[in-house]
């Protein structure tokens, strides 16, 4: 049982991936975190949530497989993942110690593949070959493609059809994987009707098909068991942060799009009251100015997915179209879980822009020598900016939940905007 306990890595604590968090019971039996989860779906998938719930109790406190998860995440991802000390972006702040939780180093180059190799292990248990998953930037399709190549599964993503344009990079990822992607022509064409598809999908072929949702949102008890894999998070953190820090943080930081990265890394510290926990939102072009994807900041209760949560929807409560400059933060939902801890002031949620979070993007780069997911760097611009009001006794964790090689196109796009454009009259022989 002994094992090496290397500075910073935390490695005795591989062996307990999955947190169990004692002093916070939720959600209850039912899904329900306060008035929020649950289960709304269609009779047919009723069966099929109850044999997901049955596997996962029993699963979760089986030895063997909570092995098989522990040797996964070791051998494939590469976990545990570093806890690094930001200290030349901490020094320009002036204020509280930056830390950064290095979840793009993982394999694949985001949290995403904690919650996609529980779920995968957990499918091939219940004797399910096939597999199906939905995608926005193509992030979790990346995720799922790449476990069901490992595992021998056959892989079916579905994507919304102006996503499959706008991430050709990732859907040419999926199919070398081996995974099937198929695109959504419903609705707005992006991730919510890519979702919509997959439960369509689920509900025709229960027999043999495992769905693996991307983050902690559907009916329960996906929010929950999302969180439970993605706990392995917060849970390397306990040990790491004393061993790099001398202590607990006082505050921890992290973006919100469905929300999976944040409650991997709240989840261990909930019952930690000297823990602050901030989830940061897109706040896009602002708040007023109606394009941007803050649901808890800017959205009211409703149902989607499957569940109650904090939706962005106009009075009829049709969903709205949302806008964030990071792709993965663009969903008008947000997952139960964040809806309770908002309402009950254990977690608080602020918004970071579009330009703040370039911004974080671009310090990241040149300060730390790590170029940071856009997804990420609203969870940095609002950890840079707590710190800088903070003294240096104060010590903050962001989550670094993802790489941004993704987001090149995105970033230099960017840039050519804000360059200074030649004038109409000088520019006669160019060439567009
Ligand atoms: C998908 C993604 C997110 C947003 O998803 P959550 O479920 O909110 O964590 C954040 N960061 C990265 C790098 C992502 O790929």
């Amino acid at each position: 049982m002994t094992e090496l306990a290397t500075p910073g890595l935390g490695a005795a604590h591989a062996a307990n991936a999955l947190h169990r968090n004692h002093s916070y019971h939720q959600p209850d039996t039912l899904g329900h975190f306060g008035p929020y989860g649950g289960i709304f779906v269609s009779e047919t998938l009723i069966h099929a949530l109850d044999e997901l719930q049955q596997a996962y109790d029993h699963l979760r406190d089986d030895p063997g497989f909570l092995n098989e998860l522990r040797d996964e995440l070791r051998y494939f991802v590469g976990r545990p993942s570093p806890v690094y000390h930001a200290r030349r972006w901490s020094d320009q702040m002036g204020g509280a110690r930056i830390y950064f939780k290095r979840e793009d180093l993982n394999h694949t180059g985001a949290h995403k593949i904690n919650n996609v190799i529980g779920q995968a292990l957990l499918a091939k248990q219940m004797g399910k070959t096939r597999i199906i998953a939905e995608t926005g930037a193509g992030q979790h399709g990346v995720a799922t493609a790449t476990i069901c190549a490992r595992f021998g599964l056959k892989c079916v993503v579905y994507m919304g059809a102006d996503d499959v344009r706008r991430q050709a990079q990732n859907v040419i990822r999926m199919q070398l994987l081996g995974a099937q992607v198929v695109p959504v022509e419903s609705g707005s064409r992006t991730l919510k009707d890519a979702l919509n598809e997959a439960m369509r999908d689920w509900v025709t072929n229960v027999e043999d098909t495992f769905y693996i949702i991307g983050t902690v949102a559907g009916p329960h008890p996906y929010p929950m068991m999302v969180r439970d894999f993605q706990s392995v998070i917060g849970q390397e953190c306990l040990t790491q942060m004393p061993e790099m820090a001398g202590r607990q943080p006082d505050h921890v930081v992290a973006c919100v799009g469905g929300g999976s990265n944040a409650m991997g890394i709240f989840y261990p510290y909930i019952g930690d009251a000297s823990v602050t926990l901030v989830g940061v939102e897109a706040g896009g072009e602002g708040i007023d100015s109606g394009r941007h994807a803050a649901s808890l900041t800017a959205g009211s209760s409703g149902v989607l997915h499957g569940n109650r949560t904090y939706l962005l929807q106009d009075p009829k409560g049709q969903i709205m179209d949302t806008h964030s400059v990071s792709a993965g933060l663009d969903y008008p939902g947000v997952g139960p879980e964040h809806a309770w801890l908002k309402d009950t002031g254990r977690a608080s949620y602020v918004t970071v822009t579009d330009d703040e979070a370039l911004q974080a993007f671009h310090d990241c780069c040149r300060l730390e020598g790590i170029i940071p997911a856009l997804e990420s760097s609203h969870a940095l611009a609002h950890a840079a900016k707590l710190a800088s009001t903070l003294s240096p006794q104060h010590i903050v964790l962001a989550n670094l939940s993802g790489r941004g090689d993704k987001d090149m196109h995105t970033v230099s796009e960017r840039l050519a905007q804000t360059r200074p454009q030649p004038s109409q009259s000088h520019s006669n022989n160019a060439k567009d």
